[in-house]
């Protein structure tokens, strides 16, 4: 099991080497929409990692297999990885920023971007701050912990004239890209059921005899106020993205179920496992469950005509799967070379980024999270 634990998982993801960045036009339509405009010759878009833990470590490795995005600086609360980042990544000390002094970016031209990769609960407080800094920003999933705190994200960023896009990398892998045509086009007929699960057993053995103190840093997801729930929010949340792209469309209710809590002194504040049910229009279900006891990464969907699945499927893959005529076989990349590099694209191209990973996107995933945890609390249907 330590094999699939979080922390091996994320190890495994050092995904630069050996990688290659999916170059060639991806056959979804929605990504297809803007025309192409000339891109400013030698230009990179410079991007600035905000939070530098375990995603900004993968982040950094994309960045520097990018076409379009170079890191140019860093926001870090810890002097000893701001000297660590600035010798690896070569970077000017006037790019390197602590949370005090951030919003002095503003007056940073060398500074295109923010990408903020810190605790769900900071999204809205450094998106909001990096609006305000006039840069345009990237901010990680879940978007934020409350639909209130994605529409204040969202305002802030039009007032401000940037443009603001989500982390969802897998809207840019070529697997994923597959499950959406097969769905949205309706390939093997309309899709009536969809069971999607991912899951990470994030404890080991050692933990469990000594747990860990919640409100230690390295320990945020576990604290409701830093995370604003337990692995609904986290990985939950790539279940719900999946449903909603195969299907193309916006559940109408949903349904939720706690799980048991296995380790009670790790879930105190937030859940262990949830499972929950959404109702798309039309009648199709999307069974799902997420979990930060057990292990589980798999997707399904059945259709009038056929059936398609992934697994592994919602994590960092190597995608497996197979449809009811055959096998889903795409090329290994590097996602986070390829989500930057079609963000900062359209960004050095002064073009607007797609609807579907924009905070509008966000907020729609934040509002089903919310309306399953209310429905897990009250055991009743929740409209969305
Ligand atoms: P992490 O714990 O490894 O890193 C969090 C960083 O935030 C640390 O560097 C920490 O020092 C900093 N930080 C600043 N203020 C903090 C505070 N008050 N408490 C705790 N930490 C604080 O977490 P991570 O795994 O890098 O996750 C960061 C964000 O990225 C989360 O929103 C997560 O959902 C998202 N994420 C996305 C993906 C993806 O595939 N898109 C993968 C992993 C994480």
């Amino acid at each position: 099991m330590q094999d699939l634990s979080r922390r091996i998982f994320l190890e495994k993801l050092g995904l630069g080497a050996g990688t290659a960045v999916l170059a060639s036009a991806l056959p979804y339509p929605l990504l297809a929409a803007t025309p192409e405009a000339p891109l400013p010759a030698d230009r990179k878009l410079n991007v600035a990692l905000c939070g530098l833990g375990n995603y900004a470590s993968a982040l950094a490795d994309g960045l520097q297999a990018s076409l379009y995005c170079r890191l140019a600086g860093v926001v870090t609360g810890h002097p000893e990885k701001a000297r660590e980042w600035k010798q690896k990544y070569n970077l000017p000390d006037k790019n390197i920023y602590n949370y005090q002094n951030f919003d002095t970016i503003a007056a940073n031209k060398d500074i295109d971007l923010v990408y903020v990769v810190l605790p769900n609960a900071l999204h809205k407080e450094y998106t909001v701050r990096a609006a305000r800094a006039g840069k345009h920003i990237i901010c990680e999933k879940p978007m934020a912990t409350s639909v209130q705190d994605c529409r204040e994200m969202i305002a802030a960023c039009q007032k401000a004239g940037v443009q603001l896009a989500i982390g969802y990398r897998l809207h840019y892998e070529p697997t994923h890209l597959e499950i959406k045509r097969l769905g949205q086009q309706k390939v093997f007929g309309q899709v009536r059921m969809i069971d999607a699960g991912l899951g990470y057993q994030t404890y080991d053995i050692k933990e469990i005899t000594n747990p860990p103190h919640i409100n230690t840093a390295t320990e945020w997801r576990l604290n409701k106020a830093l995370s604003g729930g337990g692995p609904l929010m986290d990985l939950g949340i790539y279940c719900i993205q999946a449903a909603r792209y195969i299907m193309g469309q916006e559940p109408v209710s949903v349904t939720g179920q706690y799980g048991p809590v296995v380790n009670k002194a790790r879930f105190k504040e937030v859940e262990e496992s949830i499972t929950w049910q959404m109702n798309f229009p039309g009648g199709a279900v999307a069974n799902c469950t997420t979990s930060c006891g057990y292990n589980i990464d798999r997707l399904f969907a059945s259709a009038d005509e056929g059936y398609f699945e992934l697994s592994p499927a919602l994590s960092y893959g190597p995608f497996k799967g197979k449809t009811s005529k055959g096998v889903i076989d795409f090329p290994v990349i590097n996602q986070q070379a390829k989500q930057l590099d079609e963000i900062g694209k359209l960004i050095l191209q002064n073009q607007p980024l797609p609807s579907h990973i924009t905070g509008a996107e966000g907020l729609k995933d934040v509002k089903i999270i919310e309306a399953i945890y209310q429905s897990a609390q009250t055991q009743k249907k929740v409209m969305v």
